[in-house]
């Protein structure tokens, strides 16, 4: 986009996690409850399990597979540990248990939503799936935000691919019942997953916020806030 230019948007989509909802406590907090449980079933320390965990989570985020059950069941192999189906899944409450415990929505987003709102734009959410079929939905629902939306997109439970495919975003366009260029715009905090091949693709327009003012892989370097 050339400085300058204008947008005539009718919507503005966001991604969820890192965008509306600061997770970085609820990442960190249900790793640590995650490593302290496997710790007790092991002599390994917590640092190393912790480190097994990112490295696992990392890995997995990369391949697109969000399920958790895989997630642990990989941490396990890794650690030389063998869990049983019900341990995992009891993991797996935990660990989505505490990161709802200390999730919360970035205190910018409700009034800049009202503005976008006010200015007479449709707003969407495209987000990718928690890995098992309503879990992120409903998890947008209990975090209170669902309402202020008038599309949600999860992909991977809602279409059969994850950002950063165009599949999710085009559906997003089909649903609003907008062809993308200057209609739409895709914020999101992520380039890998969330601009070049996949809002861009479908050929919206698309930013990048950057919550934590870090330096954004490419070296874009964002704002802190939606506003
Ligand atoms: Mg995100």
């Amino acid at each position: 986009m050339a400085p300058n230019e204008k947008i005539n948007a009718k919507a503005v989509l966001f991604d969820y996690d890192d965008t509306i909802m600061d997770v970085s406590d609820a990442r960190n907090y249900a790793r640590h409850v995650i490593a302290k449980e496997l710790s007790l079933i092991t002599d390994l320390s917590q640092e190393h399990i912790l480190r097994i965990i990112k490295d696992v989570e990392t890995w997995m985020e990369s391949i697109g597979q969000f399920d958790r059950r895989v997630w642990f069941k990989e941490v396990a192999k890794a650690l030389g540990i063998e869990i049983g189906i019900d341990e995992v899944n009891r993991l797996v409450r935990a660990y989505w248990d505490s990161w709802r415990l200390k999730s919360r929505l970035f205190p910018d987003v409700i009034p800049t939503l009202n503005e976008l709102r006010r200015c007479g734009l449709k707003l969407g959410i495209v987000t990718n799936t928690d890995g098992e079929p309503g879990l992120k939905r409903d998890r947008i629902r209990s975090d209170g935000v669902g309402y202020l939306f008038d599309v949600i997109v999860v992909a991977g439970d809602d279409t059969k691919h994850v950002k950063p495919h165009p599949e999710p975003f085009t559906r997003a366009l089909q649903i609003l019942n907008m062809r993308g260029g200057d209609e739409v715009i895709y914020i999101g905090d992520r380039i890998s997953t969330d601009v070049p091949g996949g809002a861009k693709a479908a050929g919206m327009y698309a930013g990048i916020i950057d919550r934590y003012y870090n330096i954004i892989d490419t070296g874009v370097h964002g704002h802190g806030d939606l506003s």
